[in-house]
């Protein structure tokens, strides 16, 4: 059995047996593995914290038909976010986008350090949890293959208008003249959301997290990211039905 070295982020624990763990692990250079931790459970200290969620470490793996733990060394570690669950339940939801999208060699490579600048604006610089969640699901979706096209209207091609629509099917910009003649789902989308749209597609990923809007822009902003993302991969996610439910009971207090 040969020894491999590998640094990555732990997206999913699952126990079983009496004392064993599988994590999955999100590297850089083998895409997402699954690393069996015998006796994890058990452990207490340095190598029990390396392999808890959200840990970013280098791990030491014995490789064979599967990967199995020999050692690790936290590199760095995000223990904050499972102090907060509205950003715990964000990162939840994250793992599971990340999950659902890890499979194919050419994205891995840039879901790992998105993931890990947002566990980095959540838990080091308290970027709201809305915006960080918006611009991580659009921006996913473009690195998916959906990036949506915001130059102009998709039917006549103007640039300019005072009330663009957003459509969600072909993620298309419809300027108010054309909108009448053009069926689908639509969102009204004001200027400031918009821009910041626009901002999410285009900029540095080193900066994806770096902006600011509004309460109502980052309330319009986030509706419209998540549909069009989670219409995009077809899927449902339990993780972000328990993070809106938060809010709803916040609602109700
Ligand atoms: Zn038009």
């Amino acid at each position: 059995m040969a020894h491999v070295t590998v640094k990555g982020l732990v997206i999913r624990e699952t126990d079983f047996g009496e004392t064993d763990r599988f994590i999955t692990v999100l590297t850089a250079e083998l895409g997402k593995i699954e690393v069996l931790c015998r006796g994890i459970r058990r452990r207490k200290g340095r190598l029990a914290n390396a392999v808890r969620l959200f840990c970013y470490s280098e791990f030491t793996l014995y490789s064979g038909k599967s990967y199995t733990l020999s050692d690790a060394e936290t590199d760095m570690s995000f223990w904050g976010i499972t102090s907060n669950i509205e950003q715990y339940a964000l990162c939840c939801y994250f793992a599971e986008l990340v999950n659902l999208s890890a499979d194919s060699d050419d994205t891995s490579g840039g879901l790992l350090p998105m993931f890990l600048r947002a566990l980095y604006a959540l838990d080091r610089q308290k970027r709201p949890v809305q915006t960080v969640k918006a611009a991580f699901e659009l921006r996913l979706a473009a690195d998916l293959g959906y990036a949506p096209d915001l130059t102009g209207c998709a039917v006549c091609g103007q640039a300019e208008c005072e009330t663009w629509s957003f459509l969600l099917e072909n993620g298309a910009l419809v300027c108010s003249d054309c909108r009448k003649r053009v069926g689908g789902t639509y969102f009204d989308l004001p200027q400031g959301v918009l821009t910041a749209m626009r901002y999410i597609v285009s900029c540095d990923g080193k900066r994806l997290f770096a902006f600011a809007v509004s309460e109502q822009t980052g309330r319009q902003l986030g509706q419209i990211c998540e549909r069009y993302l989670l219409f995009h991969l077809d899927v449902r996610c339990t993780t972000l039905d328990f993070y809106h439910s938060l809010f709803q009971m916040e609602s109700e207090q």
